[in-house]
């Protein structure tokens, strides 16, 4: 028997939550943001997944889509921060990507540069968030070069990031709307603006293009979840088992620097995960767990190769018994990702793209 732990990738959750995203902006297309490993989940898999459904995918750089590329994915490929040197050039000319402009380093590269094909350009523009892309007082110059060089960019679009889109308060997301709808009607722009938490929850926002990243693999980023983003499905379970059990008299610190000290007589499970493995060493005593669909919950700090939990009112679990650390139990329970971060002072993107190599990916459902 192998160590248990593995990660369960479940790509009929993975489609339903692109249809969701599709369903909550029915003018847009969707592109799938499939960076940094498709958030931990493997990028070909989840590409091959979303072949045929998704127009077109995002991602971070060109190695992301050479990766892509060398499995064989046709599907349109746009690069979000565009290059990083003006000889990337070549290879998106080669590889047939799209790619966004945020600079104008990059917009002069690509005006100097000859493509065999134009390439299809996302203008990126600063609305507020203050990371990349032109100055809404800048943006309309570099539009203007854009467009009158047919033979090197077509199929622009406005692209922006908003900063606050997950929050309940609504007031910056909607000064970064101003600007953008300025700017669009001034340039008659076609946009691309929408993020996860915008595709879900700010219609205003949905333009030609959406770019839905983490809630395609079931993570809610909203501050306060809507009817849309109640209906995510998980994609990864972090699954493992019990594989040895104390039992402990009252009064006994368990694991390193005696974090926890057991309460009452108390029954301890120890389960083959931990931060060698990607799961958070700043999980608190009390981080739910399921354990054979039942919630507990971690006591004492979490080691590099296994990690403890409180077993005391679950006495029918034991050496063997299945335990989640994110995602759903064989019983249908889920554990969402986002409760889990929460209780780690981080956030579910962090714990996605967090799960180390040594853990095997095990794919459900359909490729396609
Ligand atoms: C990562 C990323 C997204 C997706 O963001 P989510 O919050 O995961 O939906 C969208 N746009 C850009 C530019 C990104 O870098």
């Amino acid at each position: 028997m192998a160590r248990p732990l593995t990660a369960e990738i479940d790509l009929d959750a993975l489609r339903h939550n692109y249809r969701l995203a599709c369903e909550c902006s029915p003018e847009s297309r969707c592109v799938a943001v499939l960076k940094a490993d498709a958030y931990g989940h493997g990028a070909v898999a989840c590409a091959r997944a979303l072949e045929g459904l998704a127009p077109a995918f995002a991602v971070a750089c060109i190695e992301e889509a050479v990766t892509l590329r060398e499995a064989g994915i046709a599907t349109p490929i746009v690069l979000l921060e565009g290059i990083f040197s003006a000889d990337e050039l070549h290879r998106v000319d080669e590889l047939g990507l799209w790619m966004a402009v945020h600079s104008d380093w990059q917009l002069d590269a690509l005006l100097a540069h000859r493509p065999a094909r134009p390439i299809p350009v996302w203008l990126k523009v600063d609305s507020g968030m203050h990371r990349l892309g032109f100055p809404p007082e800048r943006a309309e110059a570099a539009w203007r070069r854009l467009q009158a060089a047919p033979d090197h960019a077509c199929d622009l679009q406005l692209m922006s990031h908003f900063a606050t889109a997950d929050l309940v308060e609504g007031a910056y997301f909607e000064a970064q709307m101003a600007r953008l709808t300025a700017l669009a009607e001034r340039l008659d722009a076609s946009l691309c603006l929408a993020n996860s938490p915008a595709t879900l929850a700010r219609p205003s926002a949905h333009g030609a293009w959406n770019r839905p990243g983490v809630m395609l693999y079931g993570s809610d980023p909203l501050e306060a979840a809507n009817a849309a983003s109640r209906r995510l499905a998980p994609v990864m379970t972090l699954r493992s088992a019990i594989i040895a059990v104390r039992e402990l008299p009252a009064g006994e610190p368990v694991g390193y620097g005696g974090r926890w000290v057991t309460p009452r007589p108390s029954r301890i499970g120890v389960v083959a995960a931990g931060y060698g493995d990607g799961y958070d060493r700043h999980a608190v005593d009390g981080t739910p767990v399921l354990v054979e669909g039942r919630r507990t919950r971690i006591a004492g700090k979490v080691s590099m190769d296994m990690l403890t939990v409180d077993l005391t009112d679950l006495p029918e679990a034991d050496i063997g018994s299945e335990v989640v650390l994110w995602g759903r139990a064989a019983t249908g329970e889920v554990l969402s990702v986002d409760e889990v971060a929460h209780h780690c002072d981080t956030i579910s993107y962090t714990l996605l793209t967090g799960v180390l190599p040594r853990v095997p990916r095990r794919y459900h459902g359909q490729p396609r």
